[in-house]
């Protein structure tokens, strides 16, 4: 008689999504789903953050190290591939942590990072919006604006893993300066930051309903508040979020002309918080574009939610 098999989680990863704001670890099954998860704050002190990976990893560890096929970490900045050593990550204050060194070192486990767009493209590819599509790219606006390109099914990288960065396309020609040194770049436009920054110059000269809705304090403004004045046809609102889409559809659009994908995603904060936005990029997005590139296209809104980051992050393991 055969022996009937055990539950087993052979092929569980551990996927760890470090944001600036939060660090999620989980071990996740090969068809997504999430066995355990745990969440922290991400430490201000940037010497921090390495030790509280560890505490993360250790708990999802506890009992379960036989299991564990590999530990992949998505990362909030530039990764080189080959080494996973965290270039630059503005949001963590980190330059040349050699991360996947550090983790290979303490749990004798194969370890992948990458950044951490790309681990929310892998998951999407997997088991979202992108399931069976072998032709599309994410566009995630938030505190920055980041992106990923699959092309046949691979992600496309370029030569030193800086594919895709749609943020820092020049869309101004004699734009402001940005972070990255470029001057007019989509990012210093149209990220949430500077959403909300031109906000409020635009309230220096205007009335609208965004003030008494924070009840003068402008500090509280963020794209929830403009997404409601939008609604209650606040003219500043509509003002600002058709400046934001006017510029991420005219990226998009052009990346559209380039690549001719059937689906691009729209996701990241300020897209979740505002289906306006959304919307109004999607139109532009079918203004500008060429006719012949329209007509398989769809542009879609991400399927995954929570645990996007850790899903996508323990798919590097297979990839
Ligand atoms: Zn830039």
């Amino acid at each position: 008689m055969e022996k009937s098999k055990p539950i087993s989680l052979t092929k569980a990863t551990i996927g760890v999504d470090i944001g600036g704001t939060k660090i999620e670890s989980a071990l996740v099954r090969l068809d997504g789903s999430i066995a355990t998860s745990i969440k922290i704050n991400t430490p201000s002190n940037p010497n921090n953050i390495i030790q509280a990976i560890y505490a993360l990893i250790d708990g999802i560890l506890l009992e379960r190290k036989e299991f564990i096929k590999g530990i992949g970490v998505g990362a909030p900045g530039q990764v080189e591939l080959h080494t996973g050593k965290v270039i630059y990550a503005p949001n963590l204050n980190w330059h040349n942590v050699p991360l996947k060194e550090l983790l290979q070192k303490k749990y004798s486990l194969s370890v992948f990072v990458d950044n951490d767009v790309r681990c929310a493209m892998l998951a999407e590819y997997k088991f979202g919006a992108a399931k069976n599509i072998s032709n599309f790219f994410c566009v995630f606006v938030g505190t920055g604006i980041g992106g990923g390109i699959m092309i046949k099914d691979k992600v496309l990288r370029g030569i030193t893993n800086s594919a895709a960065e749609i943020g820092h396309i020049t869309i101004e020609k004699d734009g402001s300066k940005c972070n990255c040194g470029n001057y007019g770049c989509l990012e210093n436009i149209a990220s949430g930051p500077k959403i909300i920054e031109y906000v409020i110059e635009m309230l220096k000269k205007n009335r609208s309903i965004i003030k008494d809705i924070v009840n003068n304090d402008l500090s509280k403004i963020n794209i929830d508040v403009i997404q409601k004045a939008f609604e209650l046809n606040d003219k500043v609102a509509i003002e600002v979020l058709k400046r934001a889409a006017d510029y991420i559809g005219a990226g998009v659009a052009s990346l559209i002309n380039i690549l001719n994908p059937e689906m691009v995603i729209l996701g990241g904060g300020v897209i979740d918080a505002s289906p306006s936005l959304f919307e109004i990029i999607k139109k532009i997005i079918f203004e500008r574009v060429l006719n012949i590139s329209k007509s398989n296209l769809k542009i879609v809104v991400p399927k995954l939610r929570e645990h996007v980051g850790t899903i996508g992050a323990s798919l590097l393991i297979e990839s």
